[in-house]
């Protein structure tokens, strides 16, 4: 579904991607994993089209999608979900979901709205309330949904579970794996290596902008470098 080969990306001068490759197969989860700083982030927003590659391709359904602006790849079925959530937090939980439709005006916005409301019980009793006041594993929940509002076949989600306690984190790990079920194609970058790697089919790991190595996730939980690095132990 998705191939990136030599992708190279800066910030002013300096370089912070420096030749990344990998692919993402159809109905995959795959996680990049990575220390603070390795250019995770930076490779999503090269992706969705808010951050500049300088060099390389990214192929995204047979299409070069690399000189995109990233409007045209959300319409391509590209959506991501920010790290830090970036919902709007002066308007309300429907208002932030019909904004993540905005391609669409069809009648199944509708419907996708009530998808999101099963999917996240939560956000159906605050949709009327003003997102800023939600707690943080509900902006997270709205930050995903949004995104799925545009219907996207593959969703890059970033760091969903930054600054959440452990049983919400439990939660959004089942919703991802739950996308799976829904056809819905998964590159996840996370810290919470171990977390990652429990619900994604394989893995790859950055380091200093690069991919230093990657394998199925039940190897990677298995390896020495892995464990010592991302596990703690
Ligand atoms: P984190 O988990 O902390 O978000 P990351 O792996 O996602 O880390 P990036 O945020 O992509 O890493 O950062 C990669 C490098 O690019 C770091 O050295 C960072 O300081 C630098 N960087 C990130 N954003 C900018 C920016 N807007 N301007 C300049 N340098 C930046």
């Amino acid at each position: 579904m998705l191939t990136v080969e030599s992708l190279r990306s800066r910030y002013g001068r300096i370089e912070v991607l420096h030749g990344v490759s990998f692919e993402v197969g159809s109905g995959e989860i795959v996680c990049i994993l990575g220390a603070n700083g390795a250019g995770k982030t930076t490779l999503l927003k090269c992706l969705s089209g808010v951050q500049p590659a300088s060099d390389g391709t990214i192929t995204f359904r047979g299409e070069n999608i690399g000189k995109l602006p990233a409007h045209r790849r959300v319409q391509r079925g590209l959506a991501q979900s920010p790290e830090g959530r970036q919902i709007f937090t002066n308007l309300t939980v429907e208002e932030n979901l019909r904004l993540g439709a905005y391609l669409f005006s069809d009648n199944r916005v509708a419907k996708d709205m009530e998808d999101a409301f099963t999917m996240f019980p939560v956000l159906r009793q605050k949709r009327n309330l003003i997102a800023g006041g939600l707690s943080g594993g509900q902006q997270q929940m709205l930050a995903i949904a949004r995104s799925l509002m545009a219907r996207p076949s593959c969703l890059l989600l970033d760091e969903p579970s930054m600054g959440l306690a452990p049983i919400l984190v439990d939660q959004i790990l089942e919703v991802v794996r739950h996308l799976k079920s829904l056809d819905v194609t998964v590159l996840l970058v996370e810290q919470n290596a171990f977390g990652a790697l429990s619900i994604a089919d394989r893995g790859y790991v950055m380091e200093t902008g690069r991919v230093a190595f990657s394998g199925p996730a039940g190897e990677l939980v298995e390896n020495p470098r892995v464990r010592e690095a991302y596990l703690g132990h």
